[in-house]
């Protein structure tokens, strides 16, 4: 019960990182590029390069793991599993708070790295790292106060005890795009409800995952506590993890392809699954909104992380009687962005993550003309170094249901125009997905009513970016399974224990 001990902190990192690993110095940053399994560094023999996407060069290598690394991982994850759940929340809290604090030292190193591995401009990198080690924080303050229940029985003679514990390893799946917020997000969650975890990085961005594992292991998180794998073999991975009845938990961020991949192999051993998976936002304008807001919010909501979020406005929805007033303004506001390497602090785009995705935006403004879409900005991929994409704009006159139903993850925004409010509706809601919707309206009983309408789990209000730690953040429909982040994203790692106590 070390926690209960009294806790002081293990600079466990020596020890361990010098004596296994490889370190790569990415823009004079100390990246760690092994496995994490059972506190230590470890090479594997095989090397994945990690690819930056303004320039194509390699950043670095880092050790590829098998399905057999990440059995060794969950193993370790397995026999801490029952430490952890015991140590005092104080002591956790405690813990948490440390390592807070050292994500804060490190802003910049993870700015950096970030805008090296997915391309994002630095400041929005820097904007999602001071996102994530608030999640931290959030966590921190609410290990010490997760609660249980005590009741008499209905019919009198016992006492109802409700308590909650946690459910167990958990392995969790992040994507590219947001490298750091996934990983804090879902291993601040499991961690402060006292599960052990195993978290895979996205091929294309480990070495966020790798300073951030880095950095709770600084922390002193003890040895089995987090485990990190990197991997060429996903689908290798996931099948053995998957199969294996240590493992209790999955907690998947990524496309809805994949997601429904592992929920089947979650059902062979019914192992308990939460899903954030993609999107299709719609973004409505009424016919009293602040105009210029709506354009702020959508540039953002849009083009932020060039166009690859699960959040970003996938359909602009705009009444026809500020459809034209708002396409000016828009236009005007796609223009001025600036993209290129996000090093550069004029830059507000960055690039498309891998030349494989590069090719489908391109694909995408064909598919867009043979839809009927009217091109009025954009459409090129831009010749240089990197994998570079015009930030772009369509216009239809009419939609398409099969056309309208995919997830760009594209810097292409598409324009609709409606006449009713009723019409905004039904196209908004005409979709598979359900994750996250906006509604700009100056009228307070409006925005409410839409909103309340609006079949996605999350609705943003005359804002285009709505993630905080408190908040419940997910989806219903194709979009996923469970929330991350609020009260409910720690509960999603603890199982109900109900407790029937006789009284004399
Ligand atoms: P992806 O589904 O291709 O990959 C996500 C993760 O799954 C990566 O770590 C990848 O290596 C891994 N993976 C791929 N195949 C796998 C398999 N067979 N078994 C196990 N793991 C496998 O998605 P991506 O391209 O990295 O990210 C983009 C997608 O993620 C988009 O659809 C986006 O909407 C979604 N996303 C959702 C949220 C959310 O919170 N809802 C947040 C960010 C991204």
């Amino acid at each position: 019960r070390e926690g209960e001990a009294g806790f002081t902190a293990k600079k466990g990192r020596e020890m361990t990182l010098e004596k296994d690993s490889k370190v790569a110095d990415v823009r004079g940053h100390r990246v760690p590029t092994g496995l994490f399994i059972d506190g230590e560094w470890l090479r594997t023999g095989q090397e994945i390069p990690v690819i930056n996407p303004s320039d194509k060069s390699e950043i670095t290598k880092v050790a590829d793991g098998s399905g057999g690394h990440a059995l060794e991982a969950l193993a370790a994850a397995d026999r801490s599993a029952q430490q952890w759940r015991h140590w005092a929340p104080r002591a956790r809290a405690d813990l948490f708070h440390l390592a807070h604090g050292l994500l804060i030292e490190r802003a910049d190193a993870f700015a950096d790295v970030m805008t090296m591995e997915s391309g994002k401009p630095r400041a929005e990198a820097l904007g999602e790292f001071n996102l994530s080690a608030g999640f931290f924080l959030w966590y921190a303050e609410q290990v010490a106060h997760l609660h249980g229940r005590y009741q008499e029985g209905s019919p009198g003679g016992y006492r109802v005890i409700e308590t909650h514990q946690p459910v167990g390893p958990s392995f969790l799946v992040t994507p590219w795009n947001f490298p750091m917020l996934m990983s804090a997000r879902k291993a601040g969650a499991a961690l402060a409800a006292g599960c052990t975890v195993v978290i895979k990085s996205a091929r294309e961005t480990p070495l966020t995952a790798a300073l951030f594992i880095d950095t709770l292991q600084e922390a002193g998180f003890p040895a089995g506590v987090v485990n990190l794998i990197h991997t060429s073999n996903s689908a290798e991975v996931s099948e053995q993890i998957m199969a294996d009845s240590r493992l209790k938990k999955v907690s998947f961020t990524g496309s809805s392809a994949v997601g429904t991949v592992l929920l089947k192999q979650a059902s062979n051993l019914i192992i308990n699954s939460s899903m954030e998976l993609g999107g299709d936002g719609p973004f409505i304008v009424l016919d009293d909104a602040d105009v210029d807001l709506a354009v702020r919010e959508a540039v953002i909501c849009k083009f932020r992380n060039a166009g690859q979020a699960c959040v970003a406005a996938n359909r602009i929805i705009l009444h026809e009687s500020i459809a034209e007033e708002f396409t000016e303004k828009f236009l005007a506001a796609t223009a001025a962005l600036k993209v290129g390497d996000g090093f550069d602090p004029e830059v507000s785009v960055g690039p498309i993550i891998t030349e494989r995705q590069l090719n489908r935006v391109s694909g995408l403004v064909e598919s867009f003309q043979s839809a009927g879409g009217t091109l009025l900005a954009g459409g090129n991929v831009i010749d240089g170094e990197g994998f570079f994409f015009e930030p772009t704009v369509f216009r239809f006159d009419s939609y398409d249901h099969d056309f309208c139903n995919d997830e760009l993850f594209a810097p292409i925004a598409a324009l609709y125009t409606v006449t009713t409010v009723d019409e905004a509706l039904r196209f908004a809601n005409d979709t598979h997905y359900g994750l996250s919707a906006y509604v700009f309206s100056k009228d307070l009983s409006r925005v409410v009513t839409v909103a309340e309408r609006l079949d996605f789990g999350m609705v943003g209000v005359n804002r285009g970016i709505m993630s905080d730690p408190k908040a419940p953040f997910g989806g219903i429909k194709e979009s996923g399974l469970g929330r991350e982040a609020g009260h409910e994203g720690i509960y999603e790692f603890l199982e109900p224990k109900y407790i029937a106590l006789t009284i004399d």
